[in-house]
């Protein structure tokens, strides 16, 4: 398709660049914030998932340029925003640039440094991996993103900021708001106008960050870590784990327990006869494959 007909075709792509925007995504942001406000007072701000740029171009706009007429330029007083993404970007007024895979813990570490102590008020991200149009598959990268911005979310937002991710309303939706909310006690979904009424795309918007009490980030984002040599050990996620995110379920052995054991080898004796399976399978996958051996033996 011609950039003219998708120019007819897509207002926001003809808006996007009428007004000077990287990508029609901008104007998601700037809905989601005619709705909730999440700009107001903003002074520090991480945009995870960031290139080309339209949001960090937002935020530039929103409360970078403003606060720079406001305080005439004074460095200390300027708002910081860092912004990351897998790709480079070309250079945004007030954007610090990372270059970074954020379900990396060292990307994360990255990031927390340039906040250096001080916390942010708004955590942004529009993270999408490359479709593949298996919805499941689809859905399950997304939730890795969303796990990765979260994970770094717990690391610098302050108490009773917000974050605001881009999420794929598939059928398993709901266990993530309900871990959404174990952190913030407002969860909305969002859809903003800009966003096609036949994608499965929508924004959760996270107000007022709160913690539980004794929650320590670290242990999230030991989560983005790669696994020790002690990976095979079933055990080893829960022996880092502590306060609230260590969670005990029963564990309960059934049967009687001291009759076969299913990981051990019995003889045979000449008693025993080989029986044929009850009910072999009927169309099996390689059905096709012996059929096909079987005729080329013929022939
Ligand atoms: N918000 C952006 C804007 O307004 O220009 C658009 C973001 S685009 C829809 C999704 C971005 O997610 C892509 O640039 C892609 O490189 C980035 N991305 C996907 N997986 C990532 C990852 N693991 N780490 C960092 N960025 C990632």
């Amino acid at each position: 398709m011609g950039k003219s007909s998708k120019d007819k075709r897509d207002i926001y792509y003809r808006k996007a660049k009428e007004e000077g925007w990287r990508a029609r995504s901008a104007f998601k942001l700037l809905q989601i914030d005619e709705e909730f406000g999440i700009l107001e007072g903003v002074k520090h701000v991480v945009d995870l998932c960031a290139a080309p740029g339209s949001w960090s171009q937002v935020l530039s706009r929103k409360v970078y340029l403003p606060a720079k007429v406001e305080t005439s330029g004074r460095d200390g007083d300027l708002p910081l925003i860092v912004a990351i993404d897998l790709q480079p970007m070309a250079p945004i007024e007030g954007v610090i640039q990372v270059q970074g895979d954020i379900t990396s813990a060292r990307t994360a570490e990255l990031v927390i440094q340039h906040f250096d102590g001080c916390k942010a008020d708004l955590v942004v991200c529009d993270g999408a991996p490359d479709v593949t149009g298996l919805h499941d598959m689809d859905e399950f990268v997304q939730s890795q993103l969303i796990l990765a911005a979260l994970t770094i979310t717990t690391n610098v937002l302050r108490e009773g900021g917000n974050f605001v991710a881009k999420i794929f309303r598939g059928k398993d939706i709901s266990l993530l708001y309900s871990q959404l909310k174990i952190f913030f006690p407002t969860v909305t979904c969002a859809k903003p106008k800009s966003s096609r009424n036949s994608s499965i795309e929508a924004f959760v918007v996270c107000e007022g960050y709160c913690p539980p009490k004794d929650f320590s980030p670290k242990d999230l984002q030991k989560l983005l870590e790669k696994p020790s040599s002690q990976a095979d050990d079933l055990d080893c996620c829960s022996s880092w784990l502590e306060g609230p995110n260590k969670l005990y379920i029963p564990f309960l052995a059934c049967g009687d327990l001291s009759g076969w054991d299913a990981d051990q080898s019995y003889p045979l004796d000449a008693s025993i006869q080989t029986l044929a399976p009850v009910q072999p399978p009927i169309a099996p996958p390689y059905r096709t494959a012996l059929d096909l051996v079987k005729h080329s033996t013929k022939t």
